[in-house]
């Protein structure tokens, strides 16, 4: 049987706040993200958050590609930065786990997509920094927490030339939103890979010896909706992320 790639998707951590166990903590991801990966060409498997970098490297030694979900705001102490009155909530735990998981990936060379928080993290992880909050920090943004359907689309992006995207999407394209953190410095070793007509940016690319590329948008809500150019996206992706046996 032709192996598929394994696709590890970064968890996240939901903390009930009512019904009958108010404090309790789960382990999530939202199944949009499982559903994409294994439409378009993947096996899906979820990643707990802990803590332990050795135990993080051993199961991302078995995987061939990691997705890094989105999620709450990252801490803006990670960013050195002081948290303004529109910081939301923040697990700085979670974000740590992120970007041990980033380091890792790179260092083992697996392809990575991070979406939403997830590239954000990716970001914050290799010394680029964040809008807290693109309403009172970036003049002119358009609404990029859009109040639509989530597998509607709601603002155009600007797909850069010579990038990956550029080779999964014709220039430009309709995304959805749902964000109010955004790019604001891009760490070093990245390149923008496509912006919003405000000029927020929307996609990061990784210049350096590892395949790694993040997307603000949530590609994982339209394809799981049957959105062609989404899905193409997804499985180009993860075309790269070849099973070992299979790349020899
Ligand atoms: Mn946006």
């Amino acid at each position: 049987m032709k192996k598929k790639p394994l696709i590890g998707i970064a968890g996240n951590i939901l903390i009930m706040d009512g019904g009958k166990f108010p404090g309790m903590k789960r382990t999530y991801v939202n199944h949009d993200y499982v559903e994409s990966i294994e439409l378009c060409g993947g096996n899906a498997i979820i990643i707990p958050v802990k803590a332990s970098h050795d135990e993080l490297v051993r199961l991302l030694e078995l995987l061939d590609g990691l997705v890094l979900s989105g999620g709450y705001d990252i801490a803006p102490d990670l960013y050195g930065e002081e948290p303004l009155p529109q910081q939301e909530f923040n697990y700085p735990e979670v974000d740590l786990f992120y970007i041990d998981l980033l380091k890792i990936a790179r260092d083992l060379k697996k392809p990575v997509l991070g979406i939403c928080k997830g590239m954000q993290a990716m970001n914050v992880a290799f010394g680029g920094s964040l809008f807290q909050d693109l309403k009172v920090q970036k003049e002119k943004a358009f609404k990029h927490s859009q109040d639509a359907l989530r597998y509607q689309a709601s603002h155009k992006v600007e797909i850069i030339s010579k990038t990956f995207l550029s080779k999964c999407f014709p220039s430009e394209i309709r995304v959805n939103s749902f964000h109010h953190q955004a790019v604001k410095d891009v760490a070093p070793d990245f390149q923008v890979a496509a912006v919003a007509l405000d000029g927020v940016v929307e996609a990061i690319e990784y210049t350096g010896d590892n395949f790694m590329v993040g997307v603000q948008w949530h590609p994982e809500m339209m394809a799981s909706f049957g959105n062609k150019q989404m899905q193409t996206f997804f499985e180009l992706f993860i075309k790269k992320c070849k099973p070992e046996e299979e790349s020899k």
